[in-house]
């Protein structure tokens, strides 16, 4: 179980970087400058195993390396199946191709009417502003375009993803994504959020970005203020266990929450990361008490090479069943499976009802009890006698 005292085991500190000025560690410039990026760099720090290594031979062409050296810090570099490990260093697994694989599991190609920009649901778009992350996470939906180690070459102009929105007014809600839309510069990002808040029919923005984990120190006053100024602007960040959430990123979050931005976070359901309950208890306690509402739960989308982080549905289903009714449900997240082939994200829920017939529903609770709510079609009238009613309203 992580941790045992959720209030003192929060993370904090410079680690393998302790001889580095404190400058430094908390400018996010330099944080990106030295990141990890080669195998060569990981073996100075740690000892990979035999997955590892071969695996580091092949990212070259299939997803970037890069690991800050703030995320790295995280690694237990004794435990070969820690979880935070598992997330950004390469395994040999990801050539691998199961069946069912793909390099667009959710479908994202064909519903692209102009580069970069996801026109899926009705009334919202998703906008891919970059390909690039401060840190890449092995099991990326995106790693066909993301990073730029295949072939793709994914050039979006934010011009045509701008005119495309401007055009389309039954679109009020802009999810800004790539790539991580946090890795723009300032001036870049005010641009952008600038423009958008301009068009009347735009109602809603809200950023998915996963840099409040993997560099913290981009949360600024700068960026904070910025965000403050352009809102209201949700952000969901992406963590997936509690040994993510440290001092540095209780403050970041504090930081973007004092700057009126709601956060609410989507996880992966990752194997030998976070794919039982008391991990995922342990996740969403530590979101709440960094003022994080937990969103969405994903089951891993088929993307090419993820087979063996990949946790079973079932799995997903009794983690749900595992909080619901046992902790706050503000706590709980919605599990859901973005359907391959473009058809959006599935809700995937435990059972809870029994039965339902015309007159009553069977439902059971979180103890496994069973209810019965009767169903009422149509009521009989009741008399009523009038100087009862007026006495209690003299009363
Ligand atoms: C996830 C996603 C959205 C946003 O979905 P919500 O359920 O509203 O959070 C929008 N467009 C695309 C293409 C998506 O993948």
């Amino acid at each position: 179980m992580y941790p045992k005292d959720k209030l003192c085991n929060w993370y904090h500190g410079q680690g393998l970087w302790a001889h580095v000025p404190k400058n430094d560690w908390n400018n996010w410039v330099w944080q990106l400058q030295n990141r990890i990026t080669t195998a060569a760099q990981l073996k100075q720090y740690m000892t990979l195993t035999e997955e590892e290594n071969a695996g580091c031979e092949f990212s070259d062409y299939k997803l970037a390396v890069a690991i800050t050296p703030y995320f790295f810090n995280l690694i237990d570099r004794e435990d070969a199946d820690c979880p935070i490990r598992r997330q950004v260093i390469p395994r040999v697994e990801e050539m691998n191709i199961a069946p069912d694989e793909m390099l667009d599991p959710v479908g994202e190609e064909k519903t692209m009417p102009v580069e970069g920009l996801v026109h899926r649901y009705p009334d919202r778009v998703l906008f891919l502003v970059t390909d690039r992350c401060a840190a890449y996470c092995r099991y990326c939906t995106r790693s066909r375009l993301v990073s730029n180690a295949q072939d793709y070459n994914f050039h979006p102009e934010m011009e045509s993803g701008l005119k495309y929105i401007e055009q389309h007014k039954e679109v009020r809600d802009v999810l800004l994504s790539g790539g991580d839309p946090l890795l723009l510069s300032d001036k870049k990002l005010a641009y952008l959020l600038k423009r958008l808040r301009a068009i009347d029919h735009i109602e809603f923005i809200r950023i998915g970005t996963r840099i409040p984990l993997f560099l913290p120190q981009r949360i600024t006053p700068e960026l904070c203020e910025i965000l403050k100024n352009q809102g209201p602007i949700w952000v969901s960040i992406h963590t997936n266990h509690p040994k993510e959430c440290t001092l540095e990123v209780k403050k970041a979050c504090e930081q973007l929450s004092f700057s009126g931005i709601p956060l609410g976070n989507q996880s992966v359901l990752l194997k030998k990361v976070n794919d039982n309950v008391d991990v995922m208890k342990s996740l969403v306690h530590r979101l709440l008490m960094m003022r994080v509402r937990p969103y969405y739960i994903y089951q891993c989308d088929l993307i090419t090479g993820s087979s063996h982080l990949r946790s079973d549905v079932k799995t997903g289903i009794e983690i749900i069943e595992g909080l619901r009714g046992h902790t706050s449900g503000y706590a709980i997240p919605q599990f859901v499976i973005d359907a391959p082939g473009g058809g959006g994200k599935v809700p995937i829920n435990p059972e809870y009802v029994e039965r339902i017939t015309e007159s009553e529903i069977i439902i059971r609770n979180y103890e496994g009890k069973s209810y019965r709510y009767a169903l009422i079609n149509g009521s009989v009238p009741v008399k009523h006698d009038h100087n009862d009613v007026i006495e209690e309203i003299s009363v």
